[in-house]
């Protein structure tokens, strides 16, 4: 998966996902005046609900938003909790509250029962006591910022410099990271920032309805991934295979691919080396064409299941991959350079230090037959490709 593509699908979709059904909501919502008490009460449910099942897939930083989120809800609608005039602390809790997300930005998920949530709970305090710092030093301060801001920007400068400069930060983060959880965290300062600009047109059951359900989707998401996606290669995984398995027709065909000498270019360059080849093969495999789909299905070996489709109308994508990777010249960088000093590294100059290197697969196809489990169909396959090593390798064996 290329590094844009994977941008923007964890990145950029999730953001339009979002940005659209605000959208879609604030419409019905404007329509039907009754959805209004619904929506009312969804963060009362949604917001627990996050909180648990966040804490039980062990994303403690969702969690602690969720807590926080569902906390400042209960302080602003609720009139058992409502605190009076929290209007007047709306910049300290906009401020504290940026502190707190651009914060949670750049830490880890770590247990919600350890000594990391002593920190964290730390962590919290100091944002909200460094916004409190900020306002009363500006307040105080005879150095005024004067720059005049457009019309339409109605906050003060002294509150938009600290939440740029977040927003930036946390931007760059998500991007750079581009991963669920980190762009859930991109649209929480995002909501909490739209919520005090424009209070209005983005009701605050809204944004932290839409939050919550953010918070459960990445989490599901991530463990969907976790369990169908193989972790190295970014392939589907041997259960998803097996689920695929499940909806098969009767016509389809498998394919058994297993890289050549693997153990040997191991040994030769060290498993890391092994395991970027293995990424950059997988890579390769992933690009069959003719409605194939790929599988990593343990160690060097991958499966390809081309569904309503015959061994003979296959062969032709099944010899492009072959060939895409025997011709796919590896650059491994020398190991031994990083070990050498700066001094060594100047005199061994001009010495070309990369080296590339090319592997090869063998492959084993069959065709399901009537009356056949899918185990037996792949036992072919398996039988085919160990006549391919046995004929010399990278070859396709029927
Ligand atoms: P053949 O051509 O007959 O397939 O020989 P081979 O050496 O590829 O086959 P063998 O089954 O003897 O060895 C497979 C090797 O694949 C052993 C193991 O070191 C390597 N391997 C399996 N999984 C991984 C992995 O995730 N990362 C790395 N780096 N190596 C792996
Ligand atoms: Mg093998
Ligand atoms: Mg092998």
């Amino acid at each position: 998966m290329s590094a844009f593509y994977h941008r923007c699908r964890y990145f950029l979709l999730p953001l339009f996902a979002t940005g659209l059904s605000l959208v879609i909501i604030q419409l019905s919502q404007s329509r039907f005046p009754a959805w209004q008490e619904i929506i009312e009460s969804l963060p009362y449910w949604l917001l627990p609900i996050g909180i648990v099942i966040t804490t039980q897939f062990n994303r403690s930083r969702l969690a602690y938003l969720a807590t926080l989120l569902l906390a400042y809800y209960l302080l602003t609608t609720d009139p058992r909790f409502a605190i009076k005039n929290l209007q007047q602390y709306s910049e300290i809790i906009l401020l504290g509250g940026t502190f707190t997300i651009t914060w949670f930005a750049f830490i880890k998920d770590r247990g919600l029962l350890s000594l990391h949530s002593l920190v964290r709970i730390l962590g919290i305090i100091l944002s909200f006591t460094a916004a409190f710092g900020w306002l009363w030093a500006n307040a105080h301060s005879k150095v005024k910022f004067d720059i005049d801001l457009p019309d339409f920007i109605t906050m003060e400068i002294r509150i938009l410099i600290p939440l740029t400069l977040c927003a930036l930060l946390v931007c760059l983060r998500g991007i750079w990271l581009s991963n669920l959880a980190s762009t859930a965290i991109v649209i929480t300062l995002a909501l909490w920032t739209i919520h005090f600009l424009l209070p209005n047109p983005l009701p605050i059951a809204v944004s932290t309805s839409v939050l919550a359900v953010i918070y459960l989707l990445t989490v599901l998401t991530d463990s969907y991934f976790l369990a169908y996606r193989d972790e190295l290669t970014g392939l589907a995984s041997r259960r998803a295979l097996y689920t695929l398995v499940l909806s098969l027709s009767r016509k389809y065909c498998v394919a058994m691919l297993d890289i050549d000498h693997f153990k040997k270019f191991n040994d030769t360059y060290g498993h890391d080396v092994g395991d970027q080849v293995l990424k950059l093969v997988a890579s390769k495999i992933a690009e069959v064409a003719g409605g194939g789909k790929a599988f990593r299905y343990g160690g060097e070996e991958f499966t390809i299941v081309f569904s309503r489709k015959d061994t003979s109308s296959i062969l032709i994508h099944l010899e492009e991959v072959l060939t895409n990777i025997e011709n796919y010249s590896i650059t491994i960088r020398d190991e031994k350079r990083k070990k050498q000093t700066k001094k060594q590294r100047s005199t061994a100059q001009g010495k070309s230090h990369k080296k590339t290197v090319n592997v090869t697969i063998s492959i084993g196809v069959a065709d399901h037959q009537s009356n056949e489990a899918f185990d037996q169909t792949m036992k072919r396959a398996d039988l085919a490709l160990y006549r391919a090593k046995k004929k010399g390798r990278n070859q396709i064996c029927v």
